[in-house]
């Protein structure tokens, strides 16, 4: 059993219900569905299809919404202008006249406001890169240093600067408004800035009585710098590696990959490797050896989710690039992983009671984990501390939970009553595992469940034989 967990980003090249079937049958986890290009009348469609499938498939396919967030893209343009270097571009808003040959409205009016003569300006992906030489209320110009082909509504970088916009745009607020009308597991904010900016989400999220999980895309330097105070706030993090990649100098991305993973075992959070693990593979039926190390290393590092975009939303073998994902990672994963989850914290008694079992769970041979959780905190904790060879096989009452631990780290849920007789509910347990042949008699069971005591039920870790 694989324990790194895949997400795949639905789009046009995923969206038959035939396509979504084989992602999920060959080991899709969670499907993200991208609110920069999602259109709102898909989302409605898709929801209850992928809802279907993972039903009939018996699967807990968790759905993820992932906002635009306050993104700032250069406007429509008729034909695509050739931009050579030394080259001066005007960028307006405000619709303001055109001053120079070259130039392209903005989508976002405090633009001029934001930026500083001497900024970098990136474009299309960091593919055209220009320098600010002078502002004005409404127009900047800017230098361009690598030249290129500037195209329609591309998207702009702003490394370093602070932009004055929302947290949460007035899209971002109806794609979130709808995310929770349909039910979706997980909502991400992107270009997060500060823990606040995930307070608000979560704001509105109780507000419209969702309790999707909230995701932080770190994406930008401002986020980096506060990494550990969003850590702590956010359900789970991303390392958003397409944005973040322009917004860091790219020989820092593999340190703050690491880094980022690393503080989010520390504090307990799960996190995801997003964004180009596969990039080749959305023309290439086989991926790079450069590729496949990479998916490796994030693997290595026991991150809980690795992250297809393109390759699967526009990609032309979407089903192959999930086969890919799921061999490299089961194969990396027998290999060990980085460790970091020696300098997990445990805060509460819960936690060093899981951390008590994972020890035990590790120090015997054919061990597996059983854990009995309600709202998901226990499995999670569990799974936080990365046990070495363990499956971990979480019991739930509850759907939403089984949903949301479908993101996490060498979790399998299973969905069974709980009985008010926890010795009752353990038996259940038991007898499924065998059913279906997840155990074979003789097993290792490390069962962390509630007990009672007199009148009290207490957490409890028993070691158990399977029959
Ligand atoms: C990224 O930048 O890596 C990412 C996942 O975000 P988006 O695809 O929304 O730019």
């Amino acid at each position: 059993m694989r324990k790194t967990k895949i997400i795949c980003t639905l789009g046009p090249a995923t969206e038959k219900t035939e396509t979504i079937r084989q992602l999920i049958a060959r080991g899709a986890d969670v499907f993200r569905l991208n609110m920069s290009h999602a259109p709102r009348e898909w989302v409605r469609e898709i929801v209850p299809r992928i809802r279907k499938l993972a039903g009939e498939l018996g699967r807990p396919v968790g759905i993820l919404l992932d906002t635009q967030g306050p993104a700032i893209r250069t406007g429509p343009m008729k034909t695509p202008l050739e931009l050579k270097k030394g080259d001066v571009l005007e960028l307006t808003v405000r619709h303001a006249k055109k001053t120079q040959k070259k130039s392209v409205e903005v989508n976002y009016d405090k633009f001029a406001n934001d930026v500083s003569v001497g900024d970098t300006i990136l474009v299309d992906n960091g593919l055209i890169k220009l320098t600010v030489i002078e502002k004005k209320k409404n127009r900047v110009l800017c230098k361009v240093i690598t030249p290129s082909t500037l195209g329609s509504r591309r998207h702009i970088n702003l490394p370093g600067v602070h932009v004055s916009l929302p947290a949460l745009t007035k899209k971002d607020i109806a794609d979130v408004t709808l995310g929770a009308q349909l039910g979706v597991d997980f909502v991400a904010l992107s270009f997060v800035r500060e823990p606040g900016d995930l307070t608000e989400l979560r704001d509105l999220l109780t507000r419209k009585k969702s309790k999707a999980q909230v995701l932080a895309k770190i994406e930008d330097q401002a986020a980096v710098e506060s990494i550990d105070d969003i850590i702590k706030i956010a359900d789970l993090v991303m390392v958003a590696r397409g944005d973040l990649g322009i917004e860091v100098p790219m020989e820092e991305l593999p340190i703050i990959q690491r880094r980022i993973v690393k503080s989010c075992i520390r504090l307990g959070k799960p996190v995801v490797v997003a964004t180009h693990l596969l990039e080749s593979m959305i023309t290439n039926r086989i991926p790079t050896r450069a590729e496949i190390t990479d998916v490796a290393n994030a693997v290595f590092e026991q991150a809980d989710a690795i992250m297809l975009s393109g390759e699967t939303s526009i990609g032309h073998y979407p089903v192959e690039c999930v086969e890919v994902l799921n061999r490299v990672a089961a194969r990396t994963e027998r290999s060990g992983g980085a460790g970091y989850a020696e300098s997990a914290i445990l805060e509460d008694a819960r936690q060093k009671t899981v951390a008590s079992a994972v020890v035990l769970a590790n120090s015997l041979a054919r061990s597996k984990i059983i854990v009995f959780t309600r709202h998901g905190r226990m499995a999670r904790n569990t799974s936080n501390l990365r046990p070495e060879r363990a499956i971990i096989f979480a019991f739930t009452p509850s759907e939403e939970v089984r949903r949301q631990l479908s993101i996490c780290w060498g979790v399998c849920s299973v969905r069974i009553e709980f009985s008010d007789d926890p010795n009752v509910t353990i038996e259940t347990a038991q007898k499924y595992l065998r059913d279906q042949k997840l155990t074979t008699t003789g097993d290792n069971l490390v069962v962390i469940s509630d007990v009672r005591a007199r009148d009290a039920l207490v957490d409890c870790v028993q070691l158990r034989t399977a029959k």
